[in-house]
């Protein structure tokens, strides 16, 4: 895939993604700021979520092996995945036990970041979407671009296109004369979905939160459609991040006050579905939890960029971001996209791709993002630790090499300076050539004065003379 300049460029000439994007993201904004607005303690909601994420991430392997126990007495079976390939072997597997080949799923970034759907597409199981961005995103053969509404870059012209054309693919089809009214369409695909709820008996999930204490697993969403999933299939699958895993449910309380108020600007959130292992007459009969490491535990060493698994995906620092706001989701070639993806696919994935080790760049350090994270994820600090990382070209090395050397000692830095005054008239005014022509497109090349500060301060001893 292309770098994010190259993605960003493209996405940065459609004015109508642009129009979609400014006015979805600006709308929840304003919600969040309101509501967070109301609360006198949020500094101390805030602080206390992300010294809660910090102790947990610290006591990683005592909370998720008290977390493993929880869950396996109370009727669950717990499954260790170190990477995408294992957990959807572990899910395939699961599947195909129970017989069945379609499954239900619960809106769920994890499963996104593994390619669940596809590699279940392989093994001959049809994997259903029921949040209805992420149906919007399935009918339409697309990609998620927002972590909360995966389909911000849709319209609702655009959405009534592709449930007519494509909803019948995937099952019951859009009512004849379906408009772009938002409630026709909420309840094309309320229909839609009914049938494919009842009739289906295995369910994928993620989980916003783990509690060790209990091993209840918490989703937090606003459709009912996860609580649909949740309670009707017999068997449920649950593919959860181990960073996911909250101590106690007096933990818990603080992210349910941080969670809402963050990312859809509500005070509450309309469906919190929570579960422990499995009850007998009520809900799934088998319960499975898959833990999926997929490179969590290397950006748990890296003592600077481990603060981005204290993300709860509120999105709140995507709504924010002037670069996400013309950029759009797409061009960050991830499933976590805008700021937080900046630090996580990185570290997630590796750097060795030119887009991964581009990620770092996609942004103006502005500090948006810092101030609006409900866990206090200090991003820019990050992005800036990951782009010393990054692969550079050899012509930046170069240059940084030259810097060095010529920084590195006062006598060498004079005669340069010195140098440098007499040749001036040979410097560009307006464009560098070479690889630092890009550089000068929107900047100015500072003149280069006929005498430097020192020799000033020599030849008049500190403006005396
Ligand atoms: S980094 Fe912070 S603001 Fe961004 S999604 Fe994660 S928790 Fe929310």
């Amino acid at each position: 895939m292309p770098t994010f300049p190259g993605n960003s460029a493209r996405a940065v000439a459609d004015s109508q993604l642009r129009f979609n994007l400014r006015k979805a993201t600006h709308t929840i904004r304003g919600k969040r700021a309101g509501v967070v607005a109301e609360l006198p303690d949020w500094m101390e909601l805030r602080a206390a979520g992300k010294a809660i994420k910090d102790h947990t991430l610290r006591n990683l392997d005592r909370y998720l092996l008290q977390l493993e126990r929880s869950v396996t007495e109370a009727g669950g079976h717990v499954h260790w995945a170190a990477d995408a390939a294992e957990a959807n072997r572990i899910v395939a597997d699961l599947i195909k036990a129970t017989g069945e080949t379609e499954v239900v799923k619960v809106k769920s970034i994890a499963t996104q970041e593994i390619g669940l759907n596809e590699a279940l597409r392989e093994e001959g199981i049809t994997a259903y979407e029921t949040d209805l961005a992420e149906l919007i995103v399935q009918l339409g053969d697309d990609w998620p671009s927002h972590i909360l509404v995966p389909a911000i870059h849709r319209n609702r012209a655009e959405i009534r296109e592709i449930f007519l054309n494509h909803m019948a693919e995937w099952g019951r089809p859009a009512p004849e004369g379906l408009s772009d009214d938002p409630r026709a369409l909420a309840e094309a695909a309320r229909l839609h979905l009914r049938e494919r709820f009842l009739a289906t008996k295995v369910a994928v999930s993620g989980a916003n939160f783990m509690v060790a204490e209990t091993g209840t697993m918490v989703v937090l969403e606003s459709e009912g459609n996860g609580r649909m999933c949740l309670t009707l299939p017999e068997t449920l699958i649950s593919i959860v991040g181990i960073e996911k895993v909250v101590p106690t449910w007096r933990d818990l309380e603080v992210f349910l006050q941080l969670l809402p108020r963050s990312s859809t600007g509500e005070r509450m959130n309309p469906y919190t579905s929570t579960w422990t292992g499995v009850t007998p007459g009520d809900g799934p009969k088998e319960f499975h939890l898959v833990l999926l490491d997929n490179g969590r535990t290397d950006v748990l060493a890296d003592e600077v960029g481990r603060q981005a698994l204290r993300c709860i995906r509120c999105s709140a620092c995507l709504n924010v971001c002037p670069v996400y706001e013309r950029a759009g989701g797409h061009a960050y070639g991830s499933v976590y996209p805008g700021p937080i993806g900046a630090i996580l696919t990185p570290q997630l994935r590796g750097m060795a791709s030119p887009l991964d080790a581009s990620l770092p760049y996609a942004s103006s350090l502005c500090g948006a993002c810092y101030d609006v994270c409900p866990v206090a994820i200090d991003i820019p600090t990050v992005l800036v630790h990951l782009r010393a990382k990054a692969p550079h070209p050899t012509a930046e090395r170069a240059g940084m090499r030259a810097a060095s050397w010529a920084l590195g000692r006062a006598d060498r830095l004079a005669r340069l300076q010195r140098l440098a005054s007499r040749l001036r008239r040979l410097v560009p005014r307006r464009r560098l050539p070479g690889p630092g022509a890009a550089w000068t497109d929107t900047r100015d090349i500072p003149p280069i004065p006929a005498e430097s500060f020192r020799d000033w301060w020599d030849r008049t001893e500190g403006g005396t003379r």
